[in-house]
């Protein structure tokens, strides 16, 4: 099954949905090597790594089986310098490339005029704007000629994700999503991390479960669900920096043009 036939024809064009639907009856029996295996097959697939641990499974996967799959990462300009490092230490690892997706310099400086370089701890919005230009903005262009999107997005996140499918259609940027991991706990990614060597952040072992932009992650306590650490500055239990929402479900993001002063 793949997305393109050999007529040329979209099968998205006819019913994407239903074409997740049945990849995700199919992905749900598989193994890890298996579900990427699936997705490469698909088409064009892209992998966005925020080299997380359960990023750094797939990572792991996609390098030891090498599998055709585009391994990307939207360096933001403001990650952890572990982050950072690990990034080249993983590309040694597997032999493999990590493709670099930056902010437009022209979209920072917009933003910084407007809100400052921290104004995102000021308000919602501001938050928003500056994910949109550090985050979105680059993700569109990691994404711009892919067929497939592969997260490590997994149920036991948060809340928030605990529905998360194996596939979806993706609307907006009209691909098929595939969440390989869906289905993985972090005490399953833990013993996997371990008995494979694979190399994770430092940080992890520092209290940090997930890890975004340096200003805004912190190391979480005993008890707290494992995204508690990022923006924690904001109430709303629901809170993502929309990559993994509709944009169109999120806050209203000023264009770049109106950010400027
Ligand atoms: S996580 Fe923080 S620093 Fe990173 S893009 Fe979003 S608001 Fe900006």
């Amino acid at each position: 099954m793949t997305l393109h036939d050999a007529a040329g024809q979209d099968r998205l064009a006819q019913a994407p949905p239903v074409v997740a639907d049945t990849l995700a009856a199919q992905l749900e029996s598989l193994d890890l090597a298996g579900r990427l295996a699936l997705a490469a097959g698909l088409g064009h697939a892209v992998f966005t790594t925020s080299l997380g641990i359960e990023d750094q499974v797939i990572t792991a996967a996609i390098g030891t089986h090498r599998l055709p799959i585009e391994i990307s990462t939207l360096e933001t300009g403001r990650l952890f310098k572990e982050t950072v490092d690990l990034i080249g230490e993983t590309e040694e690892r597997y032999g493999i490339a990590i493709r670099r997706f930056t902010p437009e310099q022209g979209d920072v400086d917009a933003y910084v005029a407007k809100y400052g370089m921290n104004g995102f701890y000021e308000s919602v919005e501001a938050r928003h704007a500056c994910c949109h230009v550090r985050k979105l903005k680059p993700l569109a262009r990691a994404l711009s000629a892919a067929d497939v999107w592969i997260t490590g997005l997994r149920r036991g996140q948060s809340g928030n994700r605990a529905a998360t499918p194996f596939a979806e259609y993706d609307a907006e940027r009209n691909l098929i999503k595939i969440n390989p991991l869906a289905d993985w706990d972090m005490e399953t990614i833990r013993a996997h991390v371990s008995a494979e060597a694979i190399p994770v952040n430092p940080l992890h072992a520092r209290g940090y479960p997930s890890i975004g932009c340096e200003p805004c992650t912190r190391a979480i306590k005993p008890g707290e669900p494992e995204r508690a650490g990022r923006w924690w500055w904001e109430n709303d239990e629901k809170r993502e920096c929309g990559l993994h929402v509709p944009e169109s479900a999120a806050q209203p993001i000023p264009p770049v043009s109106q950010i400027a002063r």
